[in-house]
């Protein structure tokens, strides 16, 4: 091929490349883009539940001295292999990870405890007065299969006493997730268990398995393959086959150690003493390696529907510290997901706080006005007048429509006229009436007429709860 072909070909080859590459362009342009699978949006009318939930964790947090701790989202892999445990459908299937540009094996945290631990070794906390106790919110990732309630970025709450083996801590941590589905109205049950210790539980283990290996071949697939690594795990299988045969499990209650008995009686008597409704369930195992001794599960009392989706969960995880090189320190924590609060807060129509409401709209009309308009709302603002505005809008009527869609008390419409008089204009948005006043004076006026309303609702709800006479 001679040099002014090959320049030829090298042409036809750039104009066939630009033409697909144009192609890609014009096509991602067109392209509309959807939610990951798995993911969620939380949208601005959804937030006040989310506020709701957050202001309560918060105010549970002060009145048992919780102190917040804010974790990273990705941490070692291998932090998540040891604590987790290898044979665990999180490690097995559902974590994100992968290695960043450093190659270093990364993963996007699946849940809190394990850097919670991670956090209280690594910056010595050990020496602060024990228990250390940490609360932590936040997204979590694991690589499920999205259904209802539930999704592949997830957000818990999670509390947590560490450095303290007492029973009392026990119960704490449970009074805490009681409290917080109390508070919002939610009707609970604690289903507890003791999963014994690592001196207690082989022992119990092998019981199990000479039990399971009867039934071996009408196990489901998955729990036939946990039968060596993690019979544990077959006590909470979904599966109906597993349910079934399971019902007669012996149970590690029976199995537990002197140490063991008596720390699980000490966590019922002081539930008892509380007054917190709970049920024994021996199929309360929690799936994941690091939890010793006190497991338990929040359940809702039976909703209309019949389904028992289990809120949250948490236990009791003494030799966590030392899997990940700490120390031996005992520990126990809680973690309840909160789209799943929020759903069933939803569902059951339970109350929450409600945004602020406005009393005040701020309208105005022309150039110069709107350049007004931008201070007075600050000076408005800083006078602690609940206050928005339509500085983006033009029209009066579509100020007043937005005005009222708000509920505000009152709109304050400042126009070119009322800039030349140096007044501004009030309109009462219940009534419809307007006044004129003095610029100078507007939040004097302002202030005076919010406190008038004020004073007629509490007169109007005095005389209806006195009843007519
Ligand atoms: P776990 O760490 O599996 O015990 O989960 C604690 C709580 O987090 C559960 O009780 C749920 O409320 C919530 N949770 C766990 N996984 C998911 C998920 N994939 N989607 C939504 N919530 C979840």
């Amino acid at each position: 091929m001679n040099a002014r072909n090959i320049i030829f070909y090298k042409l036809i080859n750039l104009k066939n490349w630009m033409k697909k590459e144009i192609q890609i362009k014009k096509e991602f342009k067109k392209k509309q883009f959807q939610l990951v699978r798995g993911m969620k949006d939380i949208l601005p009318e959804e937030q006040k539940y989310w506020l709701h939930i957050e202001d309560l964790v918060r105010r549970l947090a002060d009145k048992y001295s919780f102190q917040r701790i804010g974790m990273p989202i990705v941490e070692n892999t291998e932090l998540f292999k040891r604590s987790v445990g290898t044979a665990t459908d999180i490690v097995e299937k559902e974590m994100y990870s992968f290695f960043d540009k450093g190659n270093e094996n990364i993963s996007l945290r699946p849940e809190f405890t394990a850097g919670i631990a991670r956090a209280y070794i690594e910056h010595g906390m050990l020496n602060l007065p024990q228990p250390v106790k940490l609360y932590a919110l936040g997204p979590c990732f694991r690589y499920d299969k999205p259904q209802a309630g539930r999704y592949r970025q997830f957000n818990q709450i999670n509390f947590e006493i560490i450095g303290e083996a007492d029973a009392i801590c026990d119960a704490q941590v449970i009074l805490v997730a009681y409290q917080l589905y109390q508070q919002i109205n939610l009707q609970v049950v604690i289903q507890i268990n003791s999963i014994g210790c690592p001196d207690c539980r082989p022992e119990y283990e092998n019981v199990l398995k000479d039990y399971l290996k009867k039934y071996r071949s009408k196990l489901s697939e998955v729990s036939g393959k946990r039968l060596s690594k993690n019979p544990l795990r077959i006590l909470d299988s979904k599966e109906k086959d597993d349910q079934e045969i399971v019902k007669d499990a012996p149970q590690q209650v029976d199995y537990l150690c002197e140490g063991c008995r008596e720390h699980f009686i000490q966590v019922l008597e002081y539930l008892d003493e509380l007054e917190i409704p709970y049920a024994l369930n021996s199929k309360v195992v929690r799936g994941l390696d690091y939890y010793t001794r006190t497991t338990f599960e929040i359940w809702p009392v039976e909703g209309e529907d019949g389904r028992m989706v289990e809120l949250g969960g948490g236990g009791r995880y003494d030799g966590l510290a030392e899997l990940i090189g700490g120390r031996p320190t005992p520990a126990v924590g809680f973690a309840s997901g909160v789209e799943r609060l929020v759903s069933l807060i939803k569902e059951r129509k339970a109350p929450v706080k409600e945004p602020e409401s406005l009393d005040i709209f701020l309208a105005q009309l022309g150039i110069e006005a709107r350049k007004r308009a931008i201070t007075l709302f600050e000076e408005l603002y800083e006078a602690d007048i609940k206050v928005t505005e339509g500085l983006a809008r033009r029209g009066l009527k579509a100020q007043l429509e937005l005005a009222n869609k708000l509920g505000v008390k009152y709109t304050l419409i400042l126009g070119q006229k009322e800039l030349i008089d140096g007044t501004i204009m009030i309109r009462d948005m219940e009534g419809g009436i307007q006044e004129v006043v003095d610029a100078k004076k507007v939040i004097l006026e302002v202030k005076k007429r919010l406190e008038k309303a004020r004073v007629n609702v509490n007169e109007l709800n005095k005389v209806s709860a006195i009843g007519p006479t």
